[in-house]
């Protein structure tokens, strides 16, 4: 019997090898997921919540109080969307034109200029199936993918057999940890592991691109030079190397220029590729989407035809600086990812919530929609961390209606 597959989107990796059980049309049984899969495939809810001023209404009435609002808003924020489908985010740009909205995602404030990079041609990039078929030696710099993306390891950079690599990890691949603490990954990388200080990022490479240019390296903190040595060795070696670039080490640097001078001088001696650690399943399609419509990932304004771009549109600063009069927060939980004292300012604004959970930002949300999970209860199409595009399907029916069909639905009554 052909064996029915369907695609995770607990994480960026967008696992499409899963299989579940299904009875009365709950998922009883998850196989290969990893446990953030398992939970995630299995949080599908049968009946829907609409809510206006945490009161149970009928959709309509939901819906319209939702375009009201925006109606009357002269610069409402738009933001979220990592978790909803390339079709809910087209429609979302497309509402954010006819709303002169503000529109951000949480790349503004984590790996979105890693994506611009990469989108303007700044590095060579390759995909997770090139790593599993021909990467001998991978670095996960500021990231630990055994808790954020437990499959990474197994399926793609160190343990699988590829078809140039037959033998699978430690044989014909060399794990690199470069990281402040020692994470999960650290552990597994063992002697590969290049422990730096918190803020060290820049410095170390620094260091190791005067290493690869056969100098001695230097560092404030007077990391061993014999060991940035021995590393850079290794990197020269590197037949088809890959750099798993995760928030740590975005975070420590001024801008990621500085991370791909040394992309730069790796690929003068080797073959190295570069591959964002997105953690939500879609942020990579958001900024795509918005980048092919108008040539930024995040932080834009749309007003009378023309589209603006700076930090001051980002949903940080749209916040701080109060310059938003409404919110529409798709997917997202301003209350519990950004700091207490820019997130309450959405206390002083009408916010419309679409999540499949009740979230803080939801009890305080004027609008409350609760929607299906992507590839779980509804389908569409994503873009991976490695810029593939995947397609997904639900594995069981619910009547909670799709992002993708509230936001048609809001445009519609507009
Ligand atoms: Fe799902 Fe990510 Fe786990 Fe794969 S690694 S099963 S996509 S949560």
């Amino acid at each position: 019997m052909e064996k029915n597959y369907y695609v995770c989107t607990g994480c960026g990796m967008l696992c499409d090898d899963i299989e579940v059980d299904v009875e009365n049309n709950k998922i009883n049984k998850v196989y290969t997921a990893c446990r953030i899969g398992v939970a995630h495939m299995k949080d599908g809810k049968e009946s829907a919540a609409f809510l206006v001023d945490n009161k149970p209404v009928d959709e309509t009435t939901a819906i319209s109080e939702a375009a009201t609002i925006l109606k009357n808003a002269k610069n409402p924020l738009i933001f979220g969307l990592g978790t909803s489908s390339n079709e809910a985010q087209k429609l979302a740009i497309e509402l954010a034109k006819k709303t002169s909205a503000t529109l951000d995602d949480a790349s503004s404030f984590s790996l979105g200029e890693v994506i611009e990079a990469l989108l303007n041609n700044k590095t060579k990039v390759c995909t997770l199936d090139d790593v599993r078929n021909k990467a001998d030696v991978s670095i996960f710099w500021g990231t630990d993918p055994s808790d954020s993306h437990p499959r990474q390891l197994s399926k793609y950079a160190y343990f699988p057999r590829g078809t140039e690599k037959q033998r699978g990890w430690e044989e014909e691949r060399t794990a690199i940890c470069i990281d402040v603490r020692k994470s999960h990954t650290a552990k597994i990388c063992g002697n590969y592991f290049f422990q730096i200080p918190p803020g060290g990022d820049a410095e170390f490479i620094d260091a190791l691109i005067a290493a690869l240019a056969g100098k001695l390296p230097k560092t404030s903190y007077n990391f061993p030079p014999k060991r940035i040595l021995e590393l850079a060795n290794i990197l020269k070696g590197a037949k088809f190397g890959v750099v798993f670039v995760g928030r740590g080490l975005v975070y420590s640097l001024e801008n990621i220029e500085h991370f791909i001078r040394l992309m730069n001088a790796l690929n003068e001696k080797a073959n190295f590729h570069l591959v964002p650690m997105i953690r939500q399943y879609n942020t990579r399609g958001f900024n795509e989407n918005l980048f092919k419509e108008t040539g930024y990932v995040n932080s834009v304004k749309f007003e009378d035809g023309t589209v603006k771009h700076g930090p001051e549109y980002s949903v940080v600063e749209s916040l701080k600086e109060k310059t938003v009069d409404a919110a529409l927060i798709i997917g997202s939980d301003p209350f519990s990812i950004l700091p207490r004292s820019i997130a309450k300012n959405l206390l002083e604004v009408p916010v419309i919530v679409l999540d499949p959970c009740e979230t803080l930002t939801s009890r305080n949300a004027k609008v409350y929609i609760s929607t299906a999970i992507d590839g779980v209860e509804s389908g569409g199409s994503a873009i991976r961390m490695d810029g593939v595009k995947v397609d997904f399907k639900p594995a069981v029916e619910t009547k909670r209606p799709s992002d993708e069909t509230v936001l048609k639905k809001i445009m519609e009554a507009l």
